[in-house]
């Protein structure tokens, strides 16, 4: 059974979300569904949490930015089709 790192003689009840202390009853932090050690785990898990949100997001710009780009190649490649056909007929 694990003990708590603060009070070496009470039983850890849960460990902390972001660095796995194991926690007793006295020292968990509560967050929504989530228990912690201190509050900068707390920040820590949101900091980690917002920053995949927004790696996501880029991703998601960079997809629509080659899109655009694959369209304006095809849009090119087209014209160049198009102005070979006159040329030769
Ligand atoms: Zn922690
Ligand atoms: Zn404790």
């Amino acid at each position: 059974m694990p003990v708590c790192l603060v009070h070496i003689d009470r039983p850890a009840v849960t460990q902390c979300k972001t660095c796995f202390r194991p926690l007793c009853s006295k020292c968990v932090i509560r967050h929504g569904r989530e228990t912690f050690c201190s509050v900068q785990c707390v920040d820590g898990l949101m900091q980690s949490s917002g920053k995949i949100g927004h790696h996501l997001l880029h991703q998601r710009q960079d997809r629509q930015e080659s899109a655009q780009t694959r369209a304006a190649v095809l849009f090119l490649v087209s014209l160049i089709a198009l102005l070979f056909v006159l040329l030769v007929l």
